[in-house]
């Protein structure tokens, strides 16, 4: 049997969280962010594409959740962007929150790509098309990810990614997106390939 290809994520380690667009790193190496609703999958997904259990943990810390969290790899970084729609959020720190991430996505000149986690139940809620317009905007290229395919079944997979393609063109000229399951592993070798290039 072939070997699997290796792991492009596999040497990821965290770096810096920052709170302001003032803390951000130096932009001297090629990032793709990864941004989703609170509760889609994100970190499970960071997680199972760099082959490690607790790689996002430090995104879910309390006082980190709102924070750009910086992982480094040999050829570039990895930003775990807030999860969003925390609907009982007061006003301003949802405005907080989004000048935080509109800020960086449309500033960040080292920025190749955005990996948009969704649960596959429920892909393109109001958040997730405001994201994929900002970046459209911004004309940053978009992969999404349809997390939790686990739990629908293979017909339903297949209708949801052929919905979700059919629909994608609409909100965002050069977004493609795959089913993915952090928890059988489903999509996850597709998705480092597909990735992986942003930083080449
Ligand atoms: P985040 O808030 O977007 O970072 O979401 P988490 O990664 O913490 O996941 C939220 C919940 O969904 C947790 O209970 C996870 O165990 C579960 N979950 C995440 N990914 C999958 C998946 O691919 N399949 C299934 N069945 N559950 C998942």
């Amino acid at each position: 049997m072939l070997n699997p290809p290796p792991n492009p994520f596999a040497e990821a380690r965290f770096l810096i969280s920052a709170a302001q667009l003032s803390q951000l790193p130096d932009a001297d190496r090629p990032e793709l962010a990864f941004a989703g609703r609170s509760n889609a999958g994100k970190s499970s997904a960071l997680n199972r594409l760099c082959g490690r259990r607790q790689l996002a943990r430090v995104s879910k810390t309390p006082g980190r959740t709102q924070l750009l969290n910086f992982f480094e790899l040999p050829q570039g970084r990895l930003v775990d962007l807030p999860g969003y729609g925390f609907a009982k959020a007061p006003r301003n720190l949802r405005e907080g929150w989004g000048e935080l991430i509109e800020g960086y996505l449309a500033s960040r000149e080292c920025l190749r790509g955005l990996a948009l986690v969704m649960d596959a139940r429920h892909p393109l809620t109001g958040f997730d098309r405001m994201m994929l317009g900002w970046a459209q905007a911004e004309q940053l290229p978009c992969h999404l990810l349809l997390t939790k395919a686990d739990k629908l079944r293979p017909s339903e997979q297949r209708r949801t990614l052929r919905e979700v393609e059919r629909e994608l063109p609409t909100v965002h000229e050069q977004a493609s997106a795959q089913l993915f399951s952090s928890q059988t592993g489903d999509g996850v070798e597709e998705a480092r390939e597909f990735l992986a290039q942003w930083l080449n």
